[in-house]
């Protein structure tokens, strides 16, 4: 009916009930020995599922596995907190990310709205689990957090009434940003800025559609050493989740696990000349999603 699909940090192919979706006891920093139920997908499938972008691939029979909180019938396999897991999708074709899609936003980066989306890459080899360590570069690497929404088949010329079809579920992303390299040519080109190694913390899992109170409209809230930073809900996107979907799926085909981070709001750490240290700590958390907990290294 409904899943939580996430990857153990040896690579297995799992699903999740919703133990890691939000912060125990409402505090967003608090997020001591949260753990998660897993089902081992391979187990559950005669081997068929074990790997999760096969999985990603055949989200209809994840669909089938489960009922409607998410939950796979028997007993679970084990138990997981955020350490244990790695990125959700572990190695998509593609990575979008859009710059620009919450107004606040791009009035504190100081530039002018823009006509049509704003597209750049992150290269899939900076995607990292939703407790990896962040290595920080320089005095201004900077936290943004995002939805991220998950594709679930080969699909092209999407129509926007066909996207959720399309998508096999949404997850957390951390878009961390090096805003010197980010910004060092003239044109800018974000896409090297935002693709170090460990720029990219996503999961815990990739939570279907059909778990979401609200599709629509999710707070999403990003907080350093425990002090909210980003604050906003994702209904104040401009450029919605099925706008987006569409507008790429019009020049790329799309592949399943492909992932497209949709914008950060406002509150980035650039704006306000404070961006991260060594040894901070980001919490950043989509209310029926997920949360994430990364250190800065
Ligand atoms: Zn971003």
């Amino acid at each position: 009916m409904a899943f939580r699909l996430a990857t153990l940090a040896e690579g297995r192919a799992v699903l999740l009930d919703a133990g890691l979706v939000d912060p125990p006891g409402g505090d967003e920093t608090s997020t001591a020995g949260a753990t998660a139920r897993w089902w081992d997908l391979g187990r559950l499938t005669d081997g068929r599922l074990a790997d999760p972008m096969a999985a990603l691939s055949d989200s209809d029979v994840l669909h089938t596995l489960t009922d409607e909180q998410g939950i796979p019938a028997g007993e679970p396999d084990g138990t997981v907190g955020l350490t244990g897991l790695g990125p959700p999708v572990p190695r998509p074709q593609k990575v979008f990310g859009i710059g620009m899609n919450y107004l606040a936003h791009i009035d504190e980066m100081d530039r002018a709205p823009s006509t049509a989306p704003v597209i750049f890459t992150k290269f899939p080899s900076c995607l990292v689990g939703p407790a990896a360590d962040v290595r920080i570069v320089g005095d201004r690497t900077d936290y943004e957090v995002e939805l991220v929404a998950v594709v679930g088949r080969t699909c092209r010329d999407l129509d926007e009434s066909e996207v959720w079809d399309a998508l096999a579920g949404v997850t957390v992303g951390q878009d961390i940003s090096e805003r010197a390299l980010q910004n060092a040519s003239a044109p800018a080109q974000f896409s090297l800025g935002k693709s170090y190694d460990t720029f990219g913390p996503t999961g815990p899992a990739v939570v279907s559609a059909d778990l979401l109170d609200e599709q629509y409209d999710l707070l999403l809230t990003c907080a350093v050493d425990g002090e909210v930073r980003q604050d906003s809900r994702t209904s104040r996107m401009i450029v919605g989740v099925k706008q987006l979907v569409a507008y790429l799926s019009a020049v790329c085909t799309l592949e399943p696990g492909d992932l497209v981070f949709t914008g950060t709001p406002a509150g980035v750490g650039d704006a306000q000349g404070r961006c991260l240290e060594v040894g901070q700590r980001i919490d950043s958390h989509i209310v029926g999603v997920g949360h994430m907990v990364n250190h800065c290294v």
